[in-house]
């Protein structure tokens, strides 16, 4: 998972949206890990181009609540031999996405919720090599690392195939068969049940 990182502040929008996150475009990864830096902010879903693509109708004011986690961690390799430092990064992240009801196709406020370790080695090789077969998504440590782009690609990630309301209808479905004579009344087996006996 590369992220591009050669987006410069004039490419932008000027908006205040934008600002709030904007620091996070650019982060030494490796230096918020020794710091073991947290960093927990509500930011505007509207500075996620990617996602506000995917959306149906206007993302207004709607927030992404975010909490990051930095920190080192000690990699032993077995004994006697030294202890490496490694650089881990746990992105928790959720938000509501309005996405299109695959039943009765309106909008549905779909909620994305995000809790991923990520955690990082000193090349691309290596990367790939143990992304295979790590829990963790690994990745190569760059100097310079889009942490928005990261949430933003977790946030994608987690949006369910088929976004659906939890109770709705297929669409034209009331236009056929009205809602009122197509509920079995709960207490009809009860009374054939009373005749019986
Ligand atoms: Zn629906």
């Amino acid at each position: 998972m590369q992220s591009t990182v050669s987006m410069s502040s004039s490419d932008k929008p000027s908006s205040a949206t934008s600002a709030s996150i904007a620091d996070w475009a650019q982060v030494n990864i490796a230096v918020w890990a020794a710091q073991g830096r947290i960093d927990e902010r509500a930011v505007p879903l509207a500075g996620f181009a990617r996602l506000v693509e995917e959306a149906v109708t206007d993302v207004g004011d709607a927030q992404v609540h975010v909490v990051l986690s930095a920190q080192e961690r000690d990699a032993s390799k077995g004994a006697g031999e030294p202890i490496a430092k490694q650089v881990w990064l746990r992105i928790e992240a959720q938000t509501y996405v309005p996405l299109t009801c695959q039943r009765c196709l309106s909008p549905v406020a779909t909620e994305l919720v995000v809790s991923q370790d990520l955690r990082f080695v000193s090349s691309e090789d290596q990367a790939a090599f143990e992304d295979e077969e790590a829990e963790e998504d690994v990745l190569a440590l760059e100097l310079v690392l889009d942490v928005q782009a990261l949430i933003e690609d977790e946030l994608i990630m987690a949006m369910p195939v088929v976004p659906m309301h939890s109770d709705c209808q297929p669409e034209g479905w009331q236009a056929s068969e009205p809602l009122i004579e197509d509920k079995p009344n709960p207490f009809a087996g009860l009374a054939t049940l009373k005749k019986v006996q």
